[in-house]
């Protein structure tokens, strides 16, 4: 409790510093400020730095008290003036000396921010170049990945980190991963080529039975040409063998046809001396006897 009241902390606001390259500044030139509030006036733009706030608290509501309108107690002399009844003139000096330093500030602080403007600027375009790169690559990632060019980065970046944990937590696995698919796609090569091979198998089983077929059909027909030949051979043979029985029956014929004509000419013979023996005719006894006397005669000779 300060003799001047309360000042609580009522909050704190992050901001840039009031003075220029305040060493105390953070990376991005801002400081955490904390603002307390007057318990007289109300106000609550008292604002001193979070790291300095034991220090220069007293200091700040000393000022504060010399110009707070709500304050009724006796106010504090001015920080290293003598009380003295100094006169209007330099009081007024002093204001514009704090002034002319207070404008200067805040013009260097403009200067400042007006750097800081140039410097996002040229960065936007250094960033819009990385990022019309970035859009080039993402696309040729794609290709070699074999997706579409992707409309959002999101997409690729899943898949690649889906890859990257595969690798990661399983290397074995992410080999093995792609030499089962190289190795699903060349079965299915052989598959193919197996059902083209069956295909081409099955085509020439067909062709070697009608081949087949035909072959049995000739040899059939062979067998049966062979079988009429060796008939037709036969019957010639029995033919020729007709043929020659006939012309050796022929043969016995005309020689029997000749001894009969020969008998027949013995008869004639015989008869004419009969004939001419006159009247006396032999007994048909005395003619056989006759004949055969003949017959053995011829048959020594
Ligand atoms: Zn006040």
């Amino acid at each position: 409790m300060s003799k001047y009241g309360e000042f609580e902390v009522v909050g704190t606001v992050r901001r840039k510093c009031k003075r220029i390259n305040d060493p105390n500044a953070d990376q991005d030139g801002m400081r955490e400020y904390s603002v307390l509030k007057c318990p007289h006036c109300r106000n609550e733009t008292i604002e001193i730095a979070n790291d300095n706030i034991q220090k220069q608290k007293y200091t700040v509501i000393r000022d504060h008290i010399l110009a707070c309108p709500s304050y009724t107690g006796e106010r504090p002399q001015k920080r290293g003036k003598p009380a003295s009844d100094t006169s209007e003139i330099d009081d007024l000096k002093q204001r514009m000396t704090e002034s002319e330093v207070k404008h200067e500030s805040t013009k260097a602080q403009l200067d400042w921010t007006n750097s800081q403007l140039d410097w996002t600027n040229s960065h936007l375009e250094t960033v819009k170049t990385v990022v019309a790169q970035h859009q080039v690559h993402w696309g040729d990632l794609a290709r070699v990945m074999g997706y579409e060019p992707p409309m959002e980065p999101p997409f690729l970046l899943d898949k690649c980190r889906e890859l990257r944990r595969l690798q990661l937590t399983n290397p074995e696995g992410a080999y093995n991963e792609h030499q089962k698919n190289m190795a699903l796609i060349l079965e299915q090569k052989d598959m193919v080529i197996k059902e083209k091979t069956l295909m081409l198998e099955q085509k020439g089983v067909d062709f070697n039975s009608v081949v087949n077929e035909k072959n049995l059909m000739l040899q059939q027909q062979d067998t049966a040409l062979k079988q009429q030949d060796t008939a037709l051979k036969a019957e010639m043979q029995m033919a020729t063998d007709y043929k020659k029985q006939l012309d050796t029956k022929d043969s016995e014929l005309s020689k029997m046809i000749k001894e009969m004509g020969r008998l027949q000419k013995e008869r004639d013979q015989l008869k004419a001396k009969l004939d001419a023996l006159g009247t006396k005719k032999p007994t048909p006894g005395e003619m056989l006897r006759h004949g055969l006397e003949q017959a053995h005669k011829r048959a020594r000779m």
